[in-house]
């Protein structure tokens, strides 16, 4: 990093988003490389802030603050409260807000800022990890935007979203062997481990950046700059409706092509077993 590179101001950030789309009132999926910025005066905190003033008190903001805590990942039981999201320094920052709403969910809970946080946040448990009801799908209501802010397509997990509102039946097969659920574990009010069975188990994302193209030409992803990082602005609607007829012409689109990865391969082995002639 050389001595001259400028540093990003909070005002500047927040003039940035307002160019790239945001306004007061709207709800924002964010999903976000803190690096990728470049240098930010007053890091984590001023990009959040600047964020927060651009969409206002009536406005939403959620972030991933996914822990997966599997113990056949060796990850220890979560916490609500106290568990660190491992998706990226400004979830985290977000989280720790004492305006910020965590959603209860051992794998892919979310936090919330915004006068709906309840709403949004509320029975992360009972729903699948980013299926029919869940936090991102409850963001719908309020027309949510989605902004990759320094990331790409391969960190949206409206995609997975996408995965099941498409009934891709995929969806049904697991990380571990001969499953259709992968057991998780979380501290309870009561300050025991509990174990829960997780179904639509978010697979692989390795392979989405295949969507940006065809959602560039449709005119729904829209390429802008905020810092130093190239990002994308999507409507979640928007994207859902696209997913919907790209998943019908190739239901298989969102498997990557890694032969190295077991979920993909078993899923696309899955998907040739119950389409069978079907599809060929
Ligand atoms: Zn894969």
């Amino acid at each position: 990093m050389s001595q001259m590179e400028r540093a990003w101001t909070r005002t500047q950030l927040s003039e940035q988003f307002h160019k790239a789309g945001l306004a007061p009132g709207d709800a924002v999926i964010l999903h976000s490389s803190l690096k990728s910025l470049g240098v930010v005066e007053g890091g984590a905190e001023a990009v959040v802030d600047a964020l927060l003033e651009v969409i206002g008190p009536r406005g939403h903001l959620l972030v991933p603050t996914f822990t997966y805590c599997l113990p056949m990942w060796n990850i220890p039981p979560f916490d609500v409260r106290t568990t660190k999201s491992r998706v990226g320094a400004i979830t985290e920052t977000v989280r720790l807000r004492p305006d910020a709403l965590r959603s209860f969910h051992p794998t892919h809970s979310v936090a919330v800022v915004g006068p709906e946080k309840e709403t949004v946040t509320r029975n992360h448990l009972h729903a699948t990890p980013l299926g029919v009801d869940c936090p991102f799908d409850r963001m719908r209501k309020y027309g949510a935007k989605i902004l990759m802010l320094g990331t790409t397509q391969d960190t949206n997990s409206s995609l997975h979203l996408c995965e099941v509102l498409a009934k891709l039946p995929y969806v049904e097969v697991a990380f571990s062997e001969g499953q259709d659920f992968e057991l998780a574990w979380f501290i309870n009010e009561e300050g025991q481990v509990e174990y829960t069975p997780i179904y639509e188990v978010p697979g692989c994302s390795r392979g989405f950046r295949v969507v940006e193209e065809p959602l560039r030409r449709a005119g729904v992803l829209r390429d802008v700059m905020i810092g130093n990082a190239p990002s994308q602005l999507l409507l979640l609607e928007e994207l859902i409706e696209a997913m919907k007829s790209l998943l019908a012409t190739d239901p298989t689109l969102l498997l990557c092509h890694n032969e190295q990865c077991t979920i993909c391969s078993k899923r696309r082995a899955y998907m040739k077993k119950v389409m069978g002639s079907a599809s060929s």
